[in-house]
């Protein structure tokens, strides 16, 4: 008999994956390398998520390489600490750079010498204006910029500056070395850039080696060159630019020319995503620090319980275009929600306890009932929990004045507590205030196990059993943002309810040994996972989604009320 095979249905591709299919058909390449270059001055973010996926992936696709390569030039803002989280933050994404580590700090005395091939070309000049009057000089969108008196010094005054620029003979400030290419054009990036500055300040990996330090634009090519990059994919910001990457490559002795391709860079709603706003946040204690479950970081993804999986998931299924536009947090919370659905264990735990006590359950008994660790995945196995007369259940479960559709408990109401039995409330006691503080029910011993379906039940409820339960705390978290985009003012745009933390909460006793990082699903509460500060005498488990979209009901709200 025949059997249709079934074609694997293909994804359509991406321009950019146009881009390379069409370079390894026309021999342009036998094989693409490609890098994923940050700046070593803050912790990586969601957005950087979306390079490392896409660079990373094609490596892996197309079966070539992916370099990870700092790009360490601005010594003032970079320090080692974030060299090591970005290689930690990577690994974790679960890329691999493959031993193809480097820093474009290597390629300094490299740098230097091409500069001075420009200058020797009579393509680039000493400065000697103020910033002020550089800036004067430069003109605008709309009018031609002017040359500078100095452009014109002679090629040998030129080389004799930079070598004492380079050897510390000048204050910082004092000259830089600029392209000679052409202060009327009207792409301001080609109005005769700056190459090199000079600037004294420590460098994480070169020490005081170098008071001269090399302009972004200038390195970038000349890194991605050195490395026989050959697609150099960065963000649409840098499309003007292009023509300064290709201007520096054409000019200097050297024979790789990447070709640059730009795509929209993510943006995601209720949040920032710039470092420097990030610093912001954690240097003025708005946070905790950059791994605060809030923050759009790996690290505070990590510890907030996010999987690399349900990241990358989402940064396929927003895919790469020219356009740019902002994302709903609510779609990366469902990639996470997917992921932790077929992986996090079932465990109960109740957040707001109310004591029940079982009046028809014989005093001083216990017995052990078994619950399914994950439905969705029958490997997971069963574990045992243990049920008794005096159990807790969620305050928020029960209704004294119970509305029309309540299927939970309320006085003479029956349900089903998940994996044990069915009760019906009998009584409800009360403090001095008026305050609910116990219920007394009975249970039906035909029920064990909560499935023999003599009647329908609708509700079924989570609970702990009082003997055992374990105390923990919980966290919960909201957007970082009150409205879905941050105005200028950073501070008084925060989410003053981002943050609420449960003490008291009651968890059955397998939690006892979570440890930091595992996943779980609160069965009915969440998505939760064990803090970073957890210790086995005081757990501590962060939210790290709902179990269904919370953002909907939020986006309806902004859509409603816009601020
Ligand atoms: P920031 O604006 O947060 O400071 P950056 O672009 O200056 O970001 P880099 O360390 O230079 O930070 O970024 C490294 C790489 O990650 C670059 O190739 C950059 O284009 C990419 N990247 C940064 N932010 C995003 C984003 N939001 N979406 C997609 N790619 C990004
Ligand atoms: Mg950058």
């Amino acid at each position: 008999m025949e059997t249709q095979a079934s074609v694997p249905s293909q994804a359509p591709k991406d321009f950019i994956r146009e881009i390379i299919d069409e370079d390894l058909q026309s021999h342009t390449h036998q094989g693409i390398v490609v890098r994923f270059p940050p700046e070593p001055n803050g912790y990586l973010h969601i957005g950087h998520a979306k390079s490392i996926c896409l660079n990373f992936g094609l490596a892996q696709e197309y079966n070539g390489r992916c370099h990870l390569r700092f790009d360490d030039t601005n010594p003032a803002k970079e320090e080692l600490e974030y060299v090591e989280s970005i290689q930690q933050d990577v690994k974790w994404l679960g890329f691999d750079w493959n031993g193809h580590l480097f820093f474009a700090s290597d390629y300094f005395e490299k740098l230097y010498d091409f500069a001075t091939e420009l200058i020797e070309k009579g393509l680039a000049y000493v400065d000697s204006l103020s910033p002020d009057e550089m800036k004067s000089y430069r003109g605008t969108l709309t009018e031609p910029g002017k040359n500078s008196p100095y452009r014109d010094r002679s090629v040998a005054e030129n080389l004799d500056l930079f070598k004492r620029m380079k050897e510390g003979e000048f204050p910082d400030g004092a000259h830089v070395l600029r392209a000679k290419i052409d202060m009327a054009s009207p792409n301001l990036n080609l109005r005769d850039p700056a190459l090199y500055r000079i600037k004294r300040t420590h460098h994480h990996r070169t020490g005081d080696a170098w008071c001269l330090y090399p302009m972004y634009d200038y390195t970038h090519p000349i890194s991605d060159a050195l490395e026989g990059i050959t697609h150099s994919i960065c963000t649409l910001e840098f499309e003007d630019h292009r023509p300064l990457y290709d201007w520096v490559l054409k000019n200097i002795s050297i024979h790789c020319h990447p070709q640059q391709i730009e795509f929209a860079r993510l943006n995601l709603t209720h949040t920032v995503m710039s470092k420097r706003k990030l610093l912001e946040l954690v240097t003025s204690g708005a946070v905790t620090g950059w791994d605060d479950p809030r923050m759009p970081t790996l690290a505070g993804m990590r510890r907030r319980g996010y999987t690399p999986a349900g990241i990358r998931n989402f940064c396929a299924a927003i895919g790469v275009t020219k356009a740019n536009g902002v994302v709903e947090y609510g779609l990366l919370e469902h990639f996470i929600r997917e992921d932790l659905n077929r992986t996090a264990e079932r465990r109960m735990v109740v957040l707001k306890p109310l004591k029940v006590i079982i009046e028809n359950y014989p005093e001083g008994q216990t017995e052990e009932l078994r619950a399914d660790n994950n439905p969705e995945d029958p490997t997971t196995g069963e574990r045992s929990i243990s049920f008794g007369r005096e159990i807790y259940i969620e305050h928020d479960d029960f209704r004294e004045e119970a509305p029309k559709k309540w299927f939970r408990l309320s006085p003479g109401k029956e349900v089903r507590l998940k994996h044990a039995y069915y009760v019906t409330c009998r009584e409800v006691i009360k403090d001095a205030s008026g305050e609910v503080v116990e219920l007394r029910c009975t249970y039906d011993p035909e029920s064990r196990g909560g499935t023999t379906d003599k009647r329908p039940v609708k509700g079924t409820l989570h609970w702990v059993n009082a003997q055992h339960a374990i105390p923990v705390t919980v966290r919960n978290y909201g957007p970082l943002l009150r409205d879905a985009q941050a105005g200028s003012e950073m501070v008084s745009a925060l989410n003053p309810e981002s943050l609420e933390v449960m003490t008291g909460c009651l968890a059955e006793p397998s939690l006892a040994s979570a440890a930091p990082g595992q996943h779980y699903q609160f069965l009915r509460m969440g998505y939760y996972s064990v803090d970073s500060d957890s210790r086995p005498d005081a757990l501590v488990f962060n939210r790290t989604a709902t179990l269904k979209d919370a953002w909907a009901r939020l986006e309806k709200r902004d859509a409603q009320n816009p601020s």
